[in-house]
């Protein structure tokens, strides 16, 4: 038996290799496994995440070129994953240890050993970010033979190290500003996709790729067995989210039988989702800036998978629960958890400490830790009143110098930059 993936919106099955190298299905829909893998949690040892990736991922990848085994997974997680205490039986689960200092290492680094594996023709990858996919993307894919990555972002908002760790690389990376919104960037890259231009070979590396979803299962699963062991009790997970795409794969953990209680969806000042839930209608919105930039997503892709997870509309709505956190309660909350706890968060981490602080302390919780503080350093120096040490690793990318092109949101302009 082997696992396929079918479009959310109900194209007919397609192999994991063929899911990977499409990114979108044709029909415009997300592809999302047509079952999930249920497991004997004993053949899990906890004590080594790559062991536990290797068993986690190969039942997705049965029939793929790829296989997917402790060495595969060894060249991709090979950076920590630490659990730091924050009282009692509340943790931050630091999943900002990769090259690029957020969780979206995971994802991209996972991808970027798949996808050289599956082509026989120099590809473009294009991807649209609102912060930190487009570093991880490009880190990921930098010097990655036959493989070019075009890295859409909007101009002007995204912290100036989050530009300079997606415009360091050269080589076969090109990072594009877009005079516009991360909307009008996923908009972009859509379209490209409806309209491939002739001649060349274009996927894309968004979550909307399920080779980026996938990996972001084993920081779940993993931290749930870890936890749960030492606790006797069952997870509680609080998700940062902004595209849907973390939270997905939180679920996805969930319904593979990985001891998960509550997930708790934090988002920021971009509604979209809580209203959805609110009024029973769907409306896209215009995106609103926030603190934590990276979830600044007023249409999230996403939630088609979600949707599909929860095809009853009641159901969905007492599956999910979600809180937005403005910008007020961000700053409040960096504040406290300084004060509190000596942890530095990030804006995004914020959202989800807003909501662990009128959680019931009683139970066991993993908060979400979805980058390294010193990236928006900017906005939480000044509220803790400390430098926050810059890591090797962005000290390095910031010496670099950097090169990038500016289009305006046209569809013409990015089909000339991406066929020059
Ligand atoms: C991308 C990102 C998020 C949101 O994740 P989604 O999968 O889009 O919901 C949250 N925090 C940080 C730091 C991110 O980079």
């Amino acid at each position: 038996m082997s696992i396929k993936y079918v479009s959310t919106r109900g194209e007919k099955a397609v192999t994991v290799d063929g899911a990977i190298v499409n990114g979108l299905a044709a029909d415009g829909g997300l592809y999302v496994p047509t079952e999930l893998p249920h497991y004997d949690l004993t053949r899990f040892n906890t004590e080594d995440l790559v062991q536990c990736a290797a068993v986690l991922l190969a039942p997705f990848f049965t029939d793929s070129q790829i296989r997917v085994n402790e060495d595969f997974c060894r060249e991709v997680f090979s950076f920590l994953l630490p659990l730091t205490p924050l009282q009692a039986e509340s943790y931050l689960l630091e999943l900002f240890h990769g090259p690029t200092l957020s969780f979206k290492d995971f994802g991209a680094r996972f991808f970027a050993q798949c996808l050289p594996q599956l082509i026989d023709k120099p590809t473009t990858i294009l991807v649209a970010t609102s912060g930190d996919t487009g570093s991880a993307v490009a880190s990921a894919f930098h010097g990655k033979k036959g493989i070019k990555a075009v890295i859409l972002f909007p101009y002007g908002q995204i912290s100036e190290r989050q530009q300079a760790q997606m415009t360091c690389w050269g080589d076969n990376i090109q990072a594009v500003a877009v005079q516009g919104s991360f909307d009008q960037c996923q908009q972009l890259v859509k379209q490209i996709f409806r309209q491939p231009p002739a001649g060349i070979a274009i996927t894309t590396a968004n979550s909307i790729n399920i080779a980026r979803l996938l990996p972001q299962v084993l920081f779940y699963a993993y931290s749930s067995m870890r936890l749960s062991k030492q606790h006797g009790a069952p997870a509680n997970f609080i998700v940062p989210s902004g595209n849907l795409g973390n939270v997905t794969a939180c679920y996805w953990a969930k319904q593979m039988g990985f001891p998960i209680a509550d997930i708790l969806i934090a988002t920021n000042a971009n509604t979209v989702l809580s209203d959805f839930l609110d009024s029973g209608s769907y409306h896209a919105q215009p995106t609103r800036a926030t603190l934590a930039n990276a979830m600044d997503v007023g249409d999230p892709s996403n939630l088609e998978r979600l949707l599909s997870l929860f095809p009853d509309f009641s159901q969905l709505k007492q599956s999910l629960n979600v809180q937005s956190v403005s910008d007020e309660e961000i700053k409040i909350a960096i504040k406290k958890c300084y004060q509190q706890t000596k942890q530095i968060i990030c804006p995004h981490t914020a959202t989800a400490y807003w909501r662990w602080l009128h959680a019931d302390k009683n139970k066991l919780w993993i908060l979400a830790a979805t980058a390294h503080p010193v990236k928006f350093a900017a906005t939480i120096e000044p509220l803790i009143q400390q430098p926050i040490p810059i890591p090797p690793v962005l000290a390095e990318q910031m010496q670099q110098g950097y090169d990038f092109s500016i289009i305006n949101p046209s569809f013409n302009e990015l089909v000339t930059l991406v066929t020059s």
